[in-house]
């Protein structure tokens, strides 16, 4: 029976480890500061927004949601970001996303402050992961690296397919798996014979966003399998892109969901706004 990669459990962990270096930072006169600007009223953005805040309140942050109307402009949605920028208070800024149509995402991204950039998503971060010096991490990707480190997965030389080849998720995951020594295949909606190339992995790391897709077809026995992947059935169920219970006597290691990926990747931001406000000491 495969063993489950507690996400939820591990987020717990990771956030308790952060309590006494944000202790030490307050000691030296800094408290790491978070800002979220949320456009707009996109529930499901609303719903990440405020799961960022109780985390980032529980940890003692000087946290800032700024709660902005959809038809703010993109200059005045720019202005916003430069005067976080110029914040010394903030260490760590975001911009939720998706963005309304009006508003172009790139112009946006690639006004934050690299060094305060915890999503990880500008280009000079994309950059240096992609040159294997990274500055700040993309947090799901990261999430899953400290799965990996904390279930003592040793991925040098291993076989790694990363289906999905996002800016968010699957390319950088790629990277931190070569990294990390692990041979990558980097799989995507064109990629032929799919269940195939799957087959090959020790390690697969599914983010489609396409609930139930990868099957007990796609895996080798004894892989580990990381479902990235977050999906809203009619019914009301949160689901994977993998029907992991399927797989359950085939697999070395799955991430359940919800309770894998999920809550690392909130625990990363955290963990990205203490690095963004150690560096700054
Ligand atoms: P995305 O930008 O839509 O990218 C999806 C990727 O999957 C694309 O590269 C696409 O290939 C590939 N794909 C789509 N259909 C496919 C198919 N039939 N066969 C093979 N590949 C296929 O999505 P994303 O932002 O990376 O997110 C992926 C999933 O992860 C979503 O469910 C999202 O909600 C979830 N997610 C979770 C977290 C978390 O915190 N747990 C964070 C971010 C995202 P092409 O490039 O060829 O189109």
């Amino acid at each position: 029976m495969a063993k489950m990669i507690d996400g939820k459990a591990l987020a717990t962990k990771t956030k308790e480890a952060l309590k006494q270096r944000v202790a030490d930072l307050k000691n030296k006169g800094i408290t790491p500061g978070l800002a979220v600007i949320l456009v707009g009223e996109n529930p499901a953005s609303q719903i990440y927004v405020r799961g960022k805040e109780k985390d980032a309140k529980s940890l003692g942050f000087h946290s800032i949601i700024d709660r902005v109307p959809a038809t703010i402009s993109q200059e005045e949605l720019l202005e916003k970001v430069k005067n976080y920028n110029n914040d010394e208070k903030i260490h760590g800024l975001l911009v939720q996303l998706p963005l309304p149509k009006h508003i172009d995402k790139e112009v946006i991204t690639l006004a934050i402050d690299p060094q305060k950039d915890v999503d990880g998503f500008h280009p000079v971060n994309m950059g240096r992961l992609f040159m294997g010096d990274p500055l700040m991490i993309p947090c799901t990707p990261f999430g899953v690296m400290r799965m990996f480190e904390e279930y003592n997965l040793d991925l040098s030389g291993k076989e790694a397919v990363v289906i999905g080849r996002s800016n968010i998720v699957g390319k950088p995951m790629a990277n931190l798996l070569t990294m990390a020594n692990a041979t990558v295949t980097v799989a995507h909606s064109r990629t032929q014979n799919l269940p195939e190339v799957a087959r090959r992995a020790d390690i697969l790391v599914v983010a489609i966003g396409r609930a139930h897709f990868v099957t007990k077809d796609f895996v080798k026995k004894g892989a580990v399998i990381i479902d990235a992947g977050m999906n809203h059935l009619e019914n009301g169920k949160f689901v994977g892109d993998a029907k992991t219970e399927e797989m359950d006597q085939v697999v070395s290691f799955i991430t359940p969901t919800p309770g894998g990926v999920g809550p690392m990747t909130r625990a990363m931001l955290m963990e990205q706004t203490v690095i963004a406000a150690e560096r700054r000491v």
